[in-house]
C-alpha cells in the first residue's frame, strides 16, 4: 500500500468529525505495517491544531487561497496533481455530502476505482472493504485488484475522539490552478433551519422506540434525559408516529451519533438503527425481550418493563432512592 492518504475536509481551524473518523481508520491500516500516513489539507489556512498534534507521518498542505472554500473543479485538479506526484497506494475520505459530490469525479479522471460509504475493513490477507447495500440488511466484502483504490468511511465507522498524538511534518505543496475554470458557481452556504438538533455532538443521548408505547409515556423519557443532561433521541416509529421531529431520529436514514452514552429504551435494535449508534462509547439497553438484537452491541443491558427501570432510574439519579 505504501502511502496512505487521508483527504480531510475542514473549514477555517474546524475539522469535519467524520474526517478525524477517517484518520483513526487509516492509522490501524498503517499500524498493519510498512506503509505511511498523510494527512491533504486544502486550503490557505495554517494546519488546525488537532491535525498537528495527532499520531500521523506528515501533513500534505495543499496551501492555496482557491480551496479555500469549496469548489469541485478546484479541489479535483488539486488532489490529481497532488497524487499524479506522490503516487499513493491508498486515497482515504470521510463519506460527507461533500466527499459523494467530488471524489467520484477525481475517482474517473485519475482512474481509479472508489469503494464509497465502508463501515470497516478486514486487513488479514488481502485487504476486504465492507459496505452495507440492501439498506444495511447485508454487509458486502469489496476487494480490488493489486494497485491504488479510493475509499470512503461511514459517519460513526471511527472514533473521532483519540486520534494519538505525534508531531507529524508540515510539507506545503506548490500548486498552479491558474487553468481550472470552474463550471459550478457557489451559493450563498445551505443554513440549517432554526431549531435543528445536532445529536452528532451530543454526549449523552437517551434515546426511545416503539416499546414506549403511547405519546402519553413519552414524558417519563423525557424527564430522564433532563436528569442526565442528555438529548433525546429516538428509532424511526417514534418519528413516524409524530411523537418526535426528524431530526432526533437516529439510524441509516437518521442522524449518526457518538455519544459517550447512549442510553436505548425500548428499541429492538434493527440494523438501520445499530448503524447510527453502534460506536457509541456505553451503550446501555433497555428492553422486555432478551433477545433483542440491540442487546448484541450493548455494554450493559436490562431485560425489564422499562415502566419499571426508567422511573427507578430518574428517581436513583435525583438521590431520592
Ligand atoms: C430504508 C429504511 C430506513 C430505516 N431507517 C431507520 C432509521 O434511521 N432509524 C431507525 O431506528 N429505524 C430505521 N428503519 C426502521 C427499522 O427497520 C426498524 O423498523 C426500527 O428501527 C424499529 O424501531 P423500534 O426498535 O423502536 O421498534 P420495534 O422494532 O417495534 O421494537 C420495539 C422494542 O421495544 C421492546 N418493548 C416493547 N415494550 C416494552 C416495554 N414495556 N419495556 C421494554 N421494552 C419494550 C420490544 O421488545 C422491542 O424490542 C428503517 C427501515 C428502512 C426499511
Amino acid at each position: 500500500m505504501g502511502k496512505i492518504f487521508i483527504l480531510i475536509q475542514s473549514e477555517g481551524d474546524a475539522i469535519h468529525r467524520v474526517s478525524l473518523e477517517a484518520i483513526n481508520g487509516a492509522r490501524q491500516l498503517r499500524d498493519s505495517g510498512g506503509h505511511s500516513l498523510h494527512a491533504v489539507l486544502m486550503g490557505s489556512h495554517a494546519p488546525p491544531a488537532p491535525l498537528k498534534g495527532c499520531d500521523i507521518d506528515e501533513i500534505l498542505h495543499l496551501n492555496h487561497a482557491q480551496l479555500d472554500q469549496y469548489s469541485p473543479e478546484h479541489f479535483i485538479a488539486a488532489a490529481e496533481a497532488l497524487i499524479a506526484q506522490e503516487s499513493p497506494g491508498l486515497i482515504i475520505a470521510g463519506h460527507t455530502y461533500q466527499a459523494r459530490d467530488w471524489l467520484p469525479r477525481l475517482a474517473v479522471r485519475i482512474g481509479l476505482p472508489m469503494i464509497s460509504d465502508c463501515t470497516g475493513f478486514e486487513s488479514g490477507g488481502s485487504l476486504t472493504w465492507l459496505r452495507p447495500i440492501f439498506q444495511g440488511k447485508i454487509s458486502a466484502e469489496v476487494t480490488t485488484a493489486d494497485g491504488p483504490v479510493m475509499v470512503s468511511f461511514q459517519a460513526g465507522t471511527f472514533r473521532s475522539d483519540d486520534l494519538g498524538t505525534g508531531a507529524p511534518a508540515v510539507r506545503a505543496i506548490d500548486l498552479d490552478l491558474s487553468g481550472v475554470v470552474p463550471k459550478v458557481l457557489r451559493e450563498p452556504k445551505f443554513q440549517e433551519a432554526k431549531g435543528t438538533v445536532d445529536l452528532s455532538r451530543a454526549e449523552r443521548i437517551v434515546s426511545v422506540g416503539r416499546g414506549i408505547g403511547e405519546q402519553e409515556h413519552m414524558k417519563i423519557v423525557e424527564e430522564l434525559a433532563a436528569v442526565l443532561g442528555a438529548e433525546l433521541g429516538s428509532s424511526r416509529p417514534v418519528v413516524d408516529y409524530g411523537w418526535l421531529d426528524h431530526d432526533r431520529q437516529v439510524g441509516s436514514s437518521g442522524q449518526t451519533v457518538t455519544p459517550k452514552l447512549y442510553l436505548a429504551i425500548g428499541i429492538s435494535g434493527a440494523i438501520q438503527h445499530q448503524v447510527g449508534m453502534k460506536n457509541s462509547g456505553c451503550i446501555v439497553a433497555i428492553n422486555k425481550d432478551a433477545h433483542a438484537p440491540i442487546f448484541e452491541v450493548a455494554d450493559y443491558g436490562i431485560v425489564a418493563d422499562l415502566h419499571e427501570i426508567v422511573p427507578a432510574l430518574i428517581q436513583a439519579l435525583k438521590g431520592e432512592q
